[in-house]
């Protein structure tokens, strides 16, 4: 469940991808700095992080749990199998049951022996412009865990690629489409790509904010823009996916509080209403987890 306020809905408070992306920065493990930053956020009203770090993606329960004890922030845990280079060995090797079944104890008994239950499926991902057979196999996989808990899907697209047929793909196979979102669609810079996707139902995040270098954030003030034109602000979470420590504020990055202090202040700049911004920032996220979305 979500605390009253400000919901992040896509980040990872601690994640290692060092070893695959071979790259230091991408071990995020400065908790010191998470930490200052998060208490900076409760004081700006987030009250809720929804931590998409899966199995395989160094995930670590008591480094995240220190972090919401310290700040008050609440943390939602997720469970699920993030993308084909970085699954674990035993997503080659087992049956897309055992797999479901697994994520049924994360959100059912709990995570590594822990009480902590996750209480999200996600991110689960496709590769770049490519549906791999043991990331097609996660995806039924966590239809099944769906359909058995109820709990809400979150995915990852790689650069924005996919995000049509990873909205076909649930549609087939019977998920109630208000339970899923749709993740990094921002990085395809195209607002007809993404409107596409929200007729048919699904929630849409733009949360990849601040990664200028990815895509500028004026395009995704103009892509918000006509979104709310078309009447679909229901529908948008807004985060920031912070993975690296050059992304945390001590080393010149953007840090957590970009979203509010530059990105939110940049969306008014292009029309955005106050109204909308609630929604994207508290109200959506309830109505999403709680399945109460329309
Ligand atoms: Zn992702």
């Amino acid at each position: 469940m979500l605390k009253n306020g400000i919901t992040y809905m896509h980040e990872h408070i601690t994640i290692d991808l060092s070893e695959v992306k071979n790259n230091e920065d991408c071990k995020l493990d400065v908790i010191s700095e998470t930490i200052k930053e998060f208490k900076g956020l409760y004081e700006k009203g987030v009250r809720n992080v929804v931590d998409v770090t899966n199995i395989g993606m160094g995930r670590n329960i008591s480094y995240v749990e220190n972090v919401s004890k310290e700040t008050g922030i609440n943390i939602v845990f997720s469970t699920g199998f993030y993308q084909d280079s970085f699954y674990p060995i035993k997503v080659f090797r087992e049956t897309k049951e055992k797999l479901a079944e697994k994520m049924v104890k994360e959100i059912v008994e709990g995570i590594r022996g822990t009480n902590v239950k996750a209480g999200i499926i996600g991110e689960i991902g496709t590769s770049y412009n490519k549906w791999t057979e043991a990331e097609q196999k996660v995806f039924e996989a966590v239809v099944m865990a769906h359909k058995q808990t109820k709990k809400p899907i979150s995915t990852h697209t790689s650069i924005g690629t996919l995000g049509h047929e990873q909205v076909e793909f649930f549609k087939k196979n019977g998920v109630d489409l208000n339970r899923v979102v749709i993740g990094h669609v921002d990085l395809t810079g195209d607002a007809d790509y993404i409107l596409k996707m929200l007729r048919e139902g699904v929630y849409v995040e733009f949360d990849t904010i601040g990664k200028e270098n990815y895509m500028p954030d004026r395009v995704r003030a103009d892509i918000l823009k006509k979104i709310q034109d078309k009447g679909y602000m229901h529908k948008v979470f807004l985060s920031m996916d912070i993975t690296r420590k050059s992304q945390l504020a001590y080393k010149g990055g953007p840090g957590y509080s970009y979203l509010l202090d530059s990105f939110i202040p940049l969306l008014q700049t292009y029309g955005i209403t106050s109204e909308s911004i609630e929604k994207m920032l508290m109200k959506n996220p309830h109505a999403f987890m709680e399945g109460q979305g329309e």
